[in-house]
């Protein structure tokens, strides 16, 4: 491929991420999240002084400075990368997310026999199937990122997201990508596991609510609150909605600098994980000006080198660590003491 057809080839990419109605950074889900998240703080503003206020809802949500930021301008460039080797990422998920699925479904089929009919209609089937790979999908993306704060070598990748001391729905894609095929391997795990399942017990090929390909109930997701749980929003589900889905607020304290917010609410839309594994923090009314980021001493942490190279440098030598020195260097200690003093003392 010559310079002028990659070149092509890559704007291609980024525009069908911008204007594809089922794709995780549409401008219809940035604009209908964005609406929301501000009438939501309007509508606050109004409740508790009388007046709405535009104007100062609007400072609160952006910073004069964000564009001159390094951090954003890593967030873009990762954007970027991450759109441009999608497809390829997304095309070797996709036939191992099938093996998984055929594999699963041939296990069953060995071990039980054909599943009998189960008398559910067209419609009840494809809906329980929606709900069940959403499911798989919530429960694969806990496990990942629960791993991937836990074990010291997969933590030096993840630690990429972290490093963001501005968050913006580009921060979303702040992620090495190593990083994301490993995440896309572990949901192609769970969803095909998932997938070959619905194949054994309903007898035919899983079909599922989608837009592009995209579960239904994400999309919701996506729509609503999805991109505002890396901006500026504070939007907090407290009480029982705290316990069951993730607001924006829950996920900002996830990447709070605060050593009591380490390691907590891992999940990606269900709060339930969190709240069964005990990671679960819940935020509270008042905006509590969280700040951001992996506090490393004298280092760029949103240089090319520092967001491409070093975390595949680091990784390595936490695996070479445990592996060559001693196995409990497998587990990545930041936050776990404080976890635990916290615990002690209520
Ligand atoms: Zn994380
Ligand atoms: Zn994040």
């Amino acid at each position: 491929m010559d310079l002028n057809s990659a070149i092509r080839f890559s704007i291609r990419q980024v525009s069908s991420e911008l204007f594809s109605a089922g794709s995780i950074f549409s401008v219809y889900s940035l604009a209908s999240s964005f609406a929301l998240g501000f009438a939501a703080l309007a509508y606050r503003r109004l409740r508790r002084r009388g007046r709405a206020n535009l104007r100062a809802t609007a400072r609160a949500v952006f910073s004069k400075n964000f564009a001159a930021r390094d951090s954003v301008h890593a967030d873009i460039k990762l954007f970027v990368l991450s759109v441009i080797f999608m497809p390829a990422v997304i095309g070797g998920l996709v036939v191992s997310s099938n093996t998984i699925a055929m594999g699963v479904h041939s296990l069953l089929g060995k071990a039980f026999g054909p599943a009998g009919d189960t008398g559910l209609s067209d419609l009840q089937i494809k809906a329980i199937t929606t709900v069940v790979l959403f499911l798989a999908y919530e429960i694969g993306y806990f496990v990942d990122h629960y791993l991937k704060h836990r074990v010291a070598f997969l933590w030096e990748l993840h630690k990429l997201h972290h490093t963001a001391d501005v968050l913006t729905p580009l921060t979303n894609f702040r992620n090495h990508p190593i990083d994301n095929v490993i995440f896309g391997y572990m949901l192609a795990t769970f969803i095909g596991g998932a997938s070959g399942a619905l194949h054994w017990l309903f007898n035919r090929q899983t079909e599922m609510f989608s837009v592009d390909g995209k579960n239904i109930l994400f999309l919701c997701f996506l729509w609503t609150i999805g991109h505002l749980q890396h901006s500026q929003f504070w939007i907090p589900f407290p009480g029982v909605w705290g316990r069951l889905i993730l607001s924006p607020a829950h996920h900002q304290i996830h990447h709070s600098t605060d050593p009591r917010h380490f390691n907590r609410n891992l999940g990606s839309v269900l709060a339930v994980w969190d709240w069964m594994f005990g990671t679960l923090e819940i935020p509270t009314e008042k905006n509590p000006r969280l700040t951001y980021g992996v506090d490393e001493k004298g280092v760029n942490q949103h240089s090319s080198a520092s967001i491409l190279l070093t975390p595949v440098a680091k990784s390595a030598s936490a695996l070479w660590r445990a592996l060559v020195s001693a196995p409990q260097f497998l587990f990545n200690a930041r936050g776990v003491a404080v976890g635990r003093m916290l615990r002690r003392h209520g």
